[in-house]
């Protein structure tokens, strides 16, 4: 299926590795131009080689931190009209929500809630001109079954969700469309260093941990970023100007409910 995006051009925040690497890889296989941000420029180089070597598009890097302002406006320079925005960045640390001071939760709004806004905000404008724009924020499956020691996750990401719901029923008569896509496990450098971190705080072995994980998931496996990216790419196409302010759970079965 051609996802009629072709020309477009993506901005993918926290595109150099997992997730957003998966959606910048499945995006510039749709013939789109990829403007992936991240802070490490030796992964970055690596990450655009690799995407321009597997699909032939063009790739843009920006070595920034996106949750700072600086950070956003290197993006935007970069690329000043983007036809699609990917908003990710770092999750927050879990704990005990006892210990979580002030600086703790706005460090977590700024890059889980914030972030995305400003991102939105700043591009929103434009694309409704255009009559084009597909928004998609990476955010979690603790969105919609909050996990008890991700309390700075739970919160931050359920006030982006609620932020879109409202803006995403203003945009779609322009074809800008605003969706969530919502990650249970999958493998990435983040979910396997969590899995070492639960071994050893456990007191058993790496396989022990993953195979505890690996327990809830019906899929009796974790997900790879490129099938992530592959839902991006589909929400991020032609064929879904009638979808906006959904929340996209790909959990391999994890959820229990009907809804
Ligand atoms: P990952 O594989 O570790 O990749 C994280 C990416 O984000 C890297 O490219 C990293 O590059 C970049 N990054 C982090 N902080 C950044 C910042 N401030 N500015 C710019 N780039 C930044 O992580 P992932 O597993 O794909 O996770 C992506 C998001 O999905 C996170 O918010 C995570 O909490 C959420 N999530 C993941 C899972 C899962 O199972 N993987 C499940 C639910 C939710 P640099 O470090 O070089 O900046």
């Amino acid at each position: 299926m051609d996802l009629g995006i072709r020309g477009r051009k993506a901005i993918v925040c926290a595109g150099s590795k997992g997730l957003g690497k998966g959606c910048a890889m499945a995006l510039a296989r749709e013939g789109v131009e990829v403007t992936i941000v991240a802070r490490t420029q030796a992964t970055l180089d690596q990450t655009a080689a690799e995407i321009r070597a597997a699909t032939g598009a063009k790739v843009n890097v920006v070595s920034a931190d996106i949750t700072t302002p600086a950070g956003r406006a290197a993006a935007l320079a970069a690329c000043p009209a983007p036809d699609i925005l990917v908003n990710n960045a770092g999750g927050p640390p879990p704990g005990d929500f006892r210990e979580f001071d002030r600086d703790t939760w706005i460090k977590a709004l700024d890059a889980n809630m914030l972030t995305p806004i400003e991102m939105i905000k700043a591009t929103l404008d434009g694309m409704i001109e255009r009559r084009f724009g597909r928004v998609v924020n990476i955010t979690s499956s603790a969105v919609k079954a909050p996990i008890d020691i991700l309390a700075l996750s739970n919160g931050a990401r359920t006030g982006l969700t609620g932020f879109v719901a409202g803006l995403s029923r203003k945009t779609i008569v322009h074809n800008v469309t605003i969706n969530n896509l919502l990650p249970g496990l999958f493998e990435t450098e983040t979910m396997l260093s969590r899995v070492e971190a639960m071994a050893q705080t456990s007191g058993i072995t790496f396989d022990e941990a993953r195979n505890s994980r690996l327990k809830n998931i019906p899929a009796g496996r974790f997900g790879s970023p490129d099938e992530f990216g592959a839902l991006c790419a589909y929400v991020c196409s032609a064929h879904a100007s009638f979808l906006t302010g959904q929340n996209f759970l790909i959990d391999g079965g994890s959820y229990p409910g009907t809804f």
